[in-house]
């Protein structure tokens, strides 16, 4: 049983039994090199639990067919699944309607649905968008290309050496020009998490829509887009612990409604002829086509799994993992840590003097340790700290004491054979 502070500080008992939620993950169970694997790489995706995995199984036996189509039992029942998954969505993130979901390929394609069916037809010329230095790709190439299409204004927030946003930048940069602020919850190069309630006030004192990157945040921090006050948020099915393939995208109601389709087929129609065709309202204006309907309910699963954890008692576990990292990596010395803070998620991303970060990483590879090695989609954060890249270990609820100690003597290892 461990004692874990709830949300108001008050002390509130959860229990935590690694093993048990360990054994949730099939793949935990392999032997890499005859041994246990130890997987630090959940800021890249998430291992599947078995529920998530036996909902797949169950619908593709059972449930398999079309959505919003068939006149037929099955696509009822299908249908029936695929929209109980939008509400567990919408009731995750604590949206006004079910219809405020609308069921993407992932964060990316949430932001590009975003920068092209809103960005296209409500930004002019000479309009402002505001980002973050901390940024992944997905979340700067979009509205960099809207921008060079439409002769927006790209800014960037600064953040201070420690990883943190520079606020008082990051506000000073705030104008009216400003229409769109689009950052991350959590970073994922660093696991920095911004105060994004303080941001979306900030932004919305000048009237610019906010748009929240929680593809990091999703898996441990609880999200209320109504509390928040935020217009769209994004993240993906994969990163936690959901299918590839399917993500799933928050839009205010005000502002889907008036969205023209960011893609056009069958399933967002109301009339089609060759003179002129109408739409359907939204959510289905945003999904033409056939969507990943097992992925969807497979989406809702992961929900089911993550809620009955508790995202309190997961951040409380991670911390702990955090913290006891931190600690062995100091300890072991020779190592340049990036965002050494108090309160962050689960990431550590750091440099080991003298050696590169993928021969580091392949050194962890041949122990079964798997940490990620690169950029990690970040290039403009690591030129703000001039280095090509880091090593980064990301600890996850299915990761252990154990697993950080093999991290460690791993990274020991390493260093030996590489220095
Ligand atoms: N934003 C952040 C902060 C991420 O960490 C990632 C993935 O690493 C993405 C966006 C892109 O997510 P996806 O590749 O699932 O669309």
């Amino acid at each position: 049983m461990a004692e874990v502070a709830s949300e108001s500080g008050g002390e509130v008992s959860v229990s935590w039994n690694a093993a048990e939620v360990r054994a949730e993950f099939p793949q935990l169970g392999l032997k890499v090199n005859g041994v246990r694997p130890v997987y630090l790489d959940s800021a890249a995706t998430t291992l599947k639990p078995r529920a998530v995995i036996d909902r797949l199984q169950h619908f593709y036996s059972y449930e398999c067919a079309n959505v919003h189509r068939g006149a037929h039992w099955l696509s009822d029942r299908a249908t029936s699944a695929y929209e109980e998954a939008r509400q567990k969505v919408a009731r995750f993130l604590g949206a006004e309607r079910d219809s405020e979901i609308v069921f993407t390929r992932g964060t990316t394609e949430g932001l590009n649905l975003i920068a092209h069916s809103f960005g296209r037809p409500f930004l002019q010329p000479g309009d402002e968008i505001l980002l973050t230095q901390l940024e992944h790709h997905s979340n700067i190439l979009p509205w960099q290309l809207l921008a060079q299409e439409k002769g927006l204004k790209l800014k960037v927030a600064p953040i201070h050496p420690s990883g943190e946003l520079v606020e008082e930048e990051f506000e000073a940069l705030l104008t009216n020009q400003t229409k769109l602020v689009s950052f991350t919850h959590v970073s994922n190069g660093l696991g920095t998490i911004l105060p994004i309630q303080k941001m979306i006030q900030s932004a919305q004192k000048v009237g610019a829509v906010t748009v929240v990157d929680a593809a990091q945040s999703v898996s441990f921090l609880p999200l209320r887009v109504r509390d928040l006050g935020c217009d769209f948020l994004v993240f993906s099915g994969h990163k936690l612990f959901g299918p590839y393939g399917v993500g799933a995208l928050y839009g205010r109601h005000q502002w889907l409604e008036q969205m023209p389709p960011y893609q056009s087929g069958g399933s967002m129609i109301s009339k089609v002829s060759f003179a002129k065709s109408d739409f359907l309202p939204p959510p289905q204006r945003f999904e033409a086509g056939t969507p990943h309907i097992a992925g969807a309910i497979g989406l809702g699963a992961a929900i089911d799994f993550v809620q009955a954890l508790g995202l309190e008692a997961i951040e409380s576990h991670e911390q702990r993992l955090l913290t006891m990292a931190t600690e062995e990596l100091k300890q072991m010395g020779g190592v340049r840590l990036f965002a050494d803070l108090d309160h962050k998620a689960s990431i550590l991303s750091f440099l080991m003097e003298g050696t590169h970060p993928s021969d580091v990483g392949a050194m962890l590879d041949q122990q079964a340790v798997a940490v990620r090695a690169g950029h990690h989609c970040n290039q403009p954060l690591w030129d703000f700290y001039q280095v090509p890249g880091t090593v980064r270990a990301s600890f996850s609820l299915y990761n252990d004491e154990e697993d950080v100690e093999r991290w460690i003597v791993a990274l020991k290892k390493a260093k030996e054979m590489l220095l």
